[in-house]
């Protein structure tokens, strides 16, 4: 078990472990922001056919080589294509269709000409410039070829990509199914949101960052409860959601008080502890380890490796230590189990400016949060408030961890690695 280790080192050994938690088809229009489970090879070219980007009129450049204004030529229109239509004939010499846009360009025209350049009556067009052969026409293929990989399983279905599959005909495409998170909030003090105020304790609010989070973030998440410093209590809790969940989030009672027994409940409910304890400034206090649901239940619950595999985070009950451990650690963890290809998994990493000096130095990797203004040609990042890891109110509006190397002060404006928190 890795103690006391760096955070990557403890997100690399969780993600090793886990692999997407299946998958299903969904209807095209409700698979926005879905995980793509599925090749797609271009089955037939689009445009699917030679087609007019103009209302206009379509005939053979060769016959307009001459023309000008002095010696304009005048064709005789022959066919009326609307988008939708088959051309009804060919194109022969001295003759032009009347096409629409999207229209397709019939045989024998090579190039097509929009009505405002030309003359027109319902019979004739008369052009006087040569036209060059192929000259507004959208060739078939032109926009995707036929046998072209379009995309590849593990990738976010955003705008592009679901008019991508409309255009194959793809409208049940086949999508990772969204991981079920299951929350565990742990600690005497814990106030639920139909309990009143009381002295000494607190509102829940560990377990809606959690859920919100991991619903922005894609996955689906429940609630299974509270659970007090009971250390049965916990382990009963943990038993309970690995029965539905594929993935356990816990916070509070992992640190080293009398009262903190979440590592020990995790181990007697069946838990293999991975890492116990991270060199990150907030997020020191955790235990991360996986419950192998399919050695516990003797089958295989899962189509893919890694399947019956459910990670169970056990984060600090500070509520910002909680969300830096969620994004450095728990995040990709989740993505993989939603089926993220592996370079997609982790957050992108950019670099910022700070817009403060950070003076302090720490003995463990310094995770700032803040904002990162992305519309700055160069990213400058506001530290959006106290860096303590109870200050929940600077986690709100950050979308960036900044990260300052242990044993290092960063002054205003100097370069630093940073990381993004969503939407990657
Ligand atoms: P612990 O990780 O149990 O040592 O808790 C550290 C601090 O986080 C304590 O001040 C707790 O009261 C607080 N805390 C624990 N769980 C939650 C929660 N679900 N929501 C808000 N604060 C919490
Ligand atoms: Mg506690």
């Amino acid at each position: 078990m890795l103690q006391g280790c760096d955070y990557r080192e403890a997100r690399d050994a969780m993600l090793e472990q886990v692999g997407p938690v299946g998958t299903e088809t969904a209807a095209l229009s409700a698979s926005a922001g879905r995980v793509l489970a599925q090749e797609v090879i271009a089955q037939a070219d689009i445009p699917p056919f030679d087609r007019s980007p103009y209302d206009g009129y379509a005939f053979r450049a060769q016959d307009v080589e001459n023309a000008s204004e002095q010696t304009p030529v005048t064709l005789r229109i022959v066919d009326y294509i609307a988008a939708g239509d088959v051309p009804h004939t060919c194109i022969r010499a001295g003759e032009a269709a009347h096409l629409m846009t999207g229209a397709p360009v019939p045989e024998g025209a090579d190039a097509v000409l929009p009505f405002e350049r030309t003359r027109f009556t319902e019979e004739e067009v008369t052009i006087d410039a040569p036209v060059k052969s192929g000259s507004n026409v959208i060739y078939a293929g032109e926009d995707v070829r036929k046998g072209t990989v379009l995309c590849s399983p593990g990738i976010r279905i955003d705008a592009g990509l679901a008019g991508t599959l409309a255009g194959q005909g793809i409208f049940q495409p086949l999508v990772y199914k969204k991981p079920l998170v299951g929350v565990i909030s742990t600690g005497s003090e814990i106030l639920e949101e139909n309990e009143p105020p009381a002295p000494g304790h607190i509102y829940n609010s560990n377990r809606y960052s959690l859920q919100a989070a991991c619903e922005l973030a894609g996955c689906r998440s429940v609630y299974i409860g509270t659970a007090g410093d009971d250390r049965d209590v916990i382990a009963g809790l943990i038993g309970k959601a690995v029965q539905t969940c594929h993935a356990v989030i816990l916070s509070g009672g992992v640190s080293v008080g009398d009262f903190d027994c979440t590592p020990e409940a995790m181990v007697q409910s069946g838990v293999r502890l991975l890492a116990h304890g991270l060199s990150l400034k907030p997020g020191m206090a955790g235990a991360y380890g996986i419950y192998d649901a399919d050695h516990e239940s003797g089958h295989c619950r899962g189509e893919e490796k890694g399947s019956g595999v459910i990670p169970v985070f056990g984060l600090s009950g500070n509520p910002a230590a909680c969300m830096t451990a969620f994004y450095a650690v728990v995040l990709p963890v989740l993505r993989r189990q939603m089926g993220y290809a592996a370079g997609a998994c982790l957050p992108p990493q950019i670099r910022v400016r700070l817009a403060k000096d950070y003076s302090r130095k720490n003995q463990s990797t310094r995770l700032l949060r803040g904002k990162v203004d992305l519309k700055a040609a160069v990213q400058e990042m506001e530290i959006t408030g106290g860096q303590g890891n109870q200050v929940l109110s600077s986690v709100a509006g950050s979308n960036a961890f900044a990260e300052i190397p242990a044993g290092e002060t960063v002054q205003a404006q100097e370069p630093v690695n940073a990381f993004l928190m969503g939407d990657f």
